[in-house]
């Protein structure tokens, strides 16, 4: 053991030095970093990461952490391996604690080795934290293990695209044809014609089933099966894409018992999503989990309401109220950040009794430390209205903090029954001012399946800014599904044809109903 590994390592030595982390971050999903390789993301304040480790990974980064993107494309090295070492060398010698984030598992042709060695020859204390390699997972993901009993036990991982650079080590095929049960190529789409070649010249049979896993593990996943000796001419006749990982041996005639990923009820299904950019994460997160692929176009925004007065006032005469109501989850949080804005927090709404319109909104209001009185079971305006007629509001006043443009169903029916309500705006939903013109042309090519619309507002807007004639056009190759009736009624008025319309008035009743929509 060198004299600078022990020093770096012993914890007593220069504290200026930062340890660099090796961390596997998975094949795709996100879900498959490891519990150590996260905390230790998280611990991190620079990152550096390959092109495969997902956004939603890096998400997990702190904030004010440097990202660095290192990322190599096919013959096409955005940063060379020189940099990358020097790099991860100057910022653990400038003090800081660097995660050097690397698709599936560090060592797997991820020349984790080389790092470390790299890192170990300028004292540098680090870490390697191991991943789940995409050479066993997306046999995994694709129903096709790696060993099977009576089938496999043994197995081998090799390259095909071995470092032209390099003079000996060259894998040797012939050799390997027969050495193991099943074999896993990575890098092999490219070069498969050659590599097929040598694995029949060395005696593997050319009608050996193989699998093509491409994207293993992400939402657009796709598993093409064929031979030894046809792989190369389907590679080009399909169009199978890389990243893949090619599996060749007996364990491939398990996918069709065993593929589960891709028959998920959404698998490769194209959904839109048009909320707002905070919101839309949500619905696509369960949309991903059906094996959907959400596409966000984000139609509205929201903004803060023209005037504060009437809220801000409000306010400062809580305790003249006996209810405060909230129509959604965007108002809690606008509520929130005025408060904030003015240097108040949740305790200059003591007082009054308080309502939600729904579960989210409760929610959100409970996150900040307030207890709903009120929610009633269903999530329309009409509910919560009952809800408070229930409660005994006559004569009592009533605090509505809601969007500028909202429905009036609480108002009325509340002064109705002899309440006082004060209908204070606190945000607007408007039209974005750009999009993705892209995706509106994958609708129009009907590469789009479902489009979602979780608010009257997303319709109208969408009607605005695309132009009337345009938007139904573009509608007309989709599923359209709308999360409640009065969003459905404005799509139906609008002369949208509405396909999808789930029974209850929830992100998640809506995802249920495209599923259930597609198993009709
Ligand atoms: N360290 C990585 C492999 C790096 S080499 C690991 O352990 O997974 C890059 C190759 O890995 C790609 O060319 C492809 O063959 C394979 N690969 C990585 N992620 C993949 C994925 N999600 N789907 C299919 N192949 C993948």
């Amino acid at each position: 053991m060198s004299t600078a590994h022990s020093d770096a390592n012993s914890g007593d030595a220069d504290l200026a030095i930062g340890t660099v982390y090796l961390v596997g971050a998975g094949p795709g999903d996100p879900g498959l970093i490891t519990v150590k390789g996260l905390s230790r993301l998280r611990a991190s304040d620079v990152i550096v990461y390959d092109r495969l480790v997902s956004q939603e990974i890096l998400s997990h980064a702190p904030e004010g952490a440097e990202l660095i993107y290192c990322g190599k494309r096919p013959n096409h090295h955005a940063m060379s391996q020189d940099d990358i070492n020097a790099c991860l060398v100057e910022k653990a010698l400038a003090g800081h604690t660097v995660c050097r984030l690397k698709g599936g598992d560090p060592t797997v042709f991820g020349r984790g080795g080389e790092e470390a060695l790299e890192l170990r020859a300028h004292g540098i204390p680090f870490e390697i934290v191991p991943g789940i390699t995409s050479a066993i997972a997306a046999g995994g993901y694709a129903g096709v293990p790696v060993t099977l009993r009576g089938v496999a036990s043994s197995f081998a991982v090799a390259t095909g695209h071995e470092d032209p650079t390099k003079e000996e080590a060259a894998v040797d095929w012939r050799r390997l044809a027969t050495a193991t049960d099943t074999l896993v190529i990575l890098m092999g789409v490219g070069g498969f014609d050659a590599i097929a070649q040598e694995l029949i010249a060395g005696g593997r049979d050319g009608a050996t089933p193989i699998a093509f896993i491409s994207w293993a593990t992400h939402p657009r996943q796709r598993t093409f099966v064929s031979t030894l000796s046809r792989g190369a001419e389907d590679i080009a006749t399909h169009g199978i894409e890389a990243p893949a990982v090619i599996v060749v041996g007996e364990v491939v005639r398990s996918a069709e018992a065993l593929s589960w990923f891709e028959r998920r009820p959404l698998a490769g299904k194209r959904v839109l999503v048009t909320r707002t950019r905070d919101q839309a994460s949500e619905v696509s997160r369960l949309l991903e989990e059906q094996g959907a692929v959400p596409v966000e176009l984000p139609m509205i925004r929201i903004v803060e309401p023209e005037d504060w007065g009437p809220f801000d006032r409000a306010v400062d005469e809580i305790a003249t109220y006996d209810w405060l109501v909230l129509s959604s989850a965007n108002g809690v949080r606008a509520m929130r950040d005025r408060l904030l804005a003015r240097g108040l927090d949740v305790r200059a709404l003591a007082g009054p009794k308080v309502a939600a319109v729904g579960v989210k909104t409760a929610e959100e209001l409970q996150a900040l430390g307030l207890r709903v009185d009120v929610c009633p079971d269903r999530y329309v305006a009409e509910d919560l209205a009952e809800a408070l007629v229930s409660e005994g509001i006559a004569g009592k006043r009533i605090l509505l903090a809601r969007a500028a443009e909202g429905r009036d169903v609480v108002v009325l029916r509340a002064r109705e029954v002899g309440a006082t309500v004060n209908d204070t705006p606190v945000y607007r939903t408007v039209p974005v001012q750009e999009y993705d013109e892209r995706v509106i042309g994958d609708l129009l090519a009907g590469r789009i399946d479902v489009v979602t619309f979780a608010s009257s507002s997303t319709v109208r807007f969408f009607l605005d800014v695309l132009g009337r004639e345009r938007a139904l056009e573009a509608l007309e190759g989709a599923r359209v599904a709308c999360i409640g009736p009065i969003t459905e009624a404005t799509a139906t008025e609008a002369g949208i044809r509405v396909d999808v319309q789930p029974a209850e008035h929830t992100v998640e009743a809506m995802v249920a109903a495209i599923v259930e929509s597609y198993r009709r």
